[in-house]
């Protein structure tokens, strides 16, 4: 079998060359890391929970008219997206007061926000992600003032319906990040939700119990990130319902 080629290694996943022009095999690695990779393990499971985590919602975005780069997933760990330029910038929208917002502002941790906020971070983890405003955006030519307006309604869209999705499971979305990637067809582009959707990338809060299901378990020493992961996806119907401790994953 002939060796792929590695485009991309990150932190949590490893990007290759897909089977045709213009796709992309995105492989799920098991590494947690917090904090700029200053805090690090290998949490067994974890990437088989967020590949099928990530193509859950991103197939319900594309059901419901939002682009996204995911065309099918290939196995437990790998699914196959359409390549995409991405947009340097981390997209935040936050529901609910927490992490830095809660640092920086002084705000307790769940208080509701007035309104969904969005902010956008400058993806460069030498820089450790710094906010940015689009000011500092349109003068780096980061994006244009027609993607940035493509990217809020994106963002907001992506918004209503996670929040939608998991108040219908009893989770409440705090908060999350998004990236967005341009694809070129022809002399178009066009603007889709890329990388992932997990628990890595949300904050999910239990309704009842305001138990944390997210990655903040891991930062913040909370118990099993498995546990927490493989809660959701039982919720969700990712997983059957007596999930256990090790994911058993149904098609
Ligand atoms: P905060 O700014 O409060 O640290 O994060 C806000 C939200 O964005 C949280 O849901 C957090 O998980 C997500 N987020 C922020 N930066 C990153 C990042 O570099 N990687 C991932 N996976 N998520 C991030």
């Amino acid at each position: 079998m002939a060796r792929r080629k590695k485009i991309y290694e990150g932190k949590a996943k490893i990007l290759y060359e897909g089977p045709e022009p213009g796709t992309i095999v995105q492989y799920f690695k098991d590494d947690a890391t917090a904090f700029n990779a200053q805090k690090k393990d290998v949490i067994e499971g974890k990437g088989v929970l967020n590949n099928r985590l990530s193509e859950f919602f991103m197939l319900g975005l594309n059901q419901i008219g939002v682009p996204t780069h995911f065309i099918r997933r290939l196995n437990m760990r790998e699914q196959l997206v359409r390549s995409c330029e991405i947009i340097p910038l981390e997209v935040i929208v936050r529901n609910f007061a927490a992490g830095s917002l809660s640092k920086r502002l002084g705000i307790e941790e769940g208080t509701q926000l007035p309104r969904p906020i969005v902010e956008y971070c400058y993806k460069d983890d030498a820089l450790g992600d710094p906010m940015v405003s689009e000011e500092h955006i349109a003068a780096f030519g980061w994006a244009s003032q027609q993607d940035m307006d493509d990217v809020l309604s994106l963002a907001l869209r992506v918004n209503d319906f996670m929040s939608g999705v998991m108040l219908a499971v009893g989770i409440k979305l705090v908060d999350f990040k998004i990236e967005i990637g341009r694809v070129y067809e022809g002399d178009f582009q066009r603007l889709v939700v890329a990388d992932e959707i997990s628990p890595d990338s949300c904050r999910l809060w239990d309704i009842e119990t305001g138990r944390h299901l997210d990655k903040d378990v891991f930062r913040r020493d909370l118990g099993s990130l498995t546990d927490a992961y493989s809660e959701v996806a039982r919720r969700l119907g990712v997983l059957p319902q007596a999930a256990p401790t090790k994911p058993t994953l149904i098609n």
